[in-house]
């Protein structure tokens, strides 16, 4: 089963019940960020790698209105409310869900930002802890928010790193620039090639409406501590540093031959993950450049096979939910399948013919169902635009 996206305009409307229900008063701006979805280039982020994702047609919206006070309250749908002091230095507090709201705040402050009291109210369409990064899309329409009560528009860059800094700082979450970049910058039809050395994000069109991207949520998480994340981000780090080399840009597979028995059998293989990676995710806009998708297709099934056994962050329902999309395969419309995110859970990304795509939905959907007993997620989704003001009256 295909599940629809809800579009803006509902989720706005929703935003603004929400407040009304809970403040008395309906919003004066509303904020809107996508989550992303990445295509190639996992684990990388954080290894001077490139990452090619796409916003998505799911969001997280943000209606509020300047109040007379220096607090801020926020509610969120099905969570504990927030409330916090605007004339204070942030620390992180209590729901645990307030730190991205702090973290971002506190990025405001530290520009020197005088905020105004305020009242919001959240909704969102992004799974959370899907591996969509909703965490990313809360930071940014959070970050987008705050532009819009202290009546200033801060480079798309400064904010996708305020939000990630927000997201290290205050969630302790040691994430790579990517969620952020692609919340900021994704564009309608629009791929977003990030080189994560450089921090630059380049657009690669992604316009042929004859392909589809299926999102796949296997609605389990593994790893509830983060703990896996932050392991395989260490690994990177011991790694790197017996290679001797300052960057992983410049790392070879015969450099990591030379260091194998240095590094220990797992450190090699966390290594081949980052360099084939790497390599895989440029070929990839080549691939796309030159609408080859049966290549890009292949390029993502061995990008599966690598974060499956040699950077073990895929799990049982990941490889599954990968295996019936290949299952259906190239003459059913399927032209390559990944886990992508974070991993040990939330979500697959298959590349699909949209004629195909209703019927590889169901099918993936059925067959996930009668061997896990566990209802999946998943939608399809075409490029989306970035973190933005709504403006609701057009
Ligand atoms: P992902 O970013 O892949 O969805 P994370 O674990 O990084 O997973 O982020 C999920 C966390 O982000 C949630 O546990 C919650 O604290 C916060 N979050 C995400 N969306 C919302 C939302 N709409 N309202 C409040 N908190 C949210
Ligand atoms: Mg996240």
């Amino acid at each position: 089963m295909l599940e629809p996206n809800p579009p803006l305009t509902d989720l706005a409307r929703d935003a603004s019940l929400l407040l009304e229900e809970t403040f008395g008063a309906g919003p004066a701006l509303t904020a809107a960020a996508p989550g992303r979805v990445n295509l190639i280039g996992e684990h990388i982020d954080y290894c001077d790698g490139f990452v090619l994702p796409l916003a998505i047609e799911r969001h997280v919206v943000i209606a509020a209105r300047p109040t007379d006070s220096s607090i801020a309250r926020v509610v969120s749908t099905g969570l504990d409310p927030v409330e916090i002091d605007l004339s204070v230095p942030q620390k992180a507090g209590i729901p645990q869900w307030s730190n991205y709201l702090r973290g971002v705040i506190q990025g405001f402050l530290d520009l020197h930002c005088r905020l105004p009291g305020f009242e919001a109210a959240i909704v969102s369409s992004i799974p959370l802890g899907a591996g969509l990064s909703s965490s990313a899309a809360l930071e940014c329409a959070f970050a987008t928010l705050l532009e819009g009560l202290v009546d200033t528009v801060l480079p798309t860059v400064d904010k996708a790193r305020l939000a990630q800094a927000a997201e290290h700082q205050f969630a302790g979450v040691p994430c790579g620039l990517m969620d952020q970049f692609a919340s900021s910058f994704g564009q309608k039809d629009q791929l977003i090639l990030i080189d994560c050395r450089s921090g630059e994000p380049e657009l690669i069109p992604f316009t042929d409406p004859s392909l589809s991207v299926l999102v796949a949520h296997t609605r389990v998480s593994h790893d509830l501590s983060d703990g896996g994340y932050a392991a395989r981000r260490k690994d990177t780090e011991n790694g790197l540093a017996l290679l001797g080399k300052s960057s992983w840009r410049k790392v070879t597979m015969k450099d990591a031959y030379a260091a194998r028995e240095t590094m220990g059998d797992r450190l090699f293989r966390r290594a081949r993950h980052v360099i084939t990676e790497t390599a895989r995710t440029i070929e990839a806009v080549e691939a796309f450049r030159a609408n080859d998708f049966s290549k890009l297709g292949s390029l993502m099934d061995q990008s599966h096979r690598s974060l499956r056994d040699d950077f073990e962050v895929s799990c049982e329902e990941l490889d599954l939910m990968v295996a019936l999309a290949k299952e259906i395969g190239f003459e059913g419309g399927v032209l390559g399948a990944r886990m992508t995110g974070g991993g040990f859970g939330g979500s697959t990304v298959t590349l699909c013919r949209t004629n195909d795509a209703a019927a590889i939905a169901s099918r993936m959907h059925q067959r996930y169902l009668d061997e896990t007993g566990i209802v999946p997620l998943v939608f399809a989704t075409r490029p989306a635009a970035g973190a933005s003001l709504l403006n609701l009256s057009s």
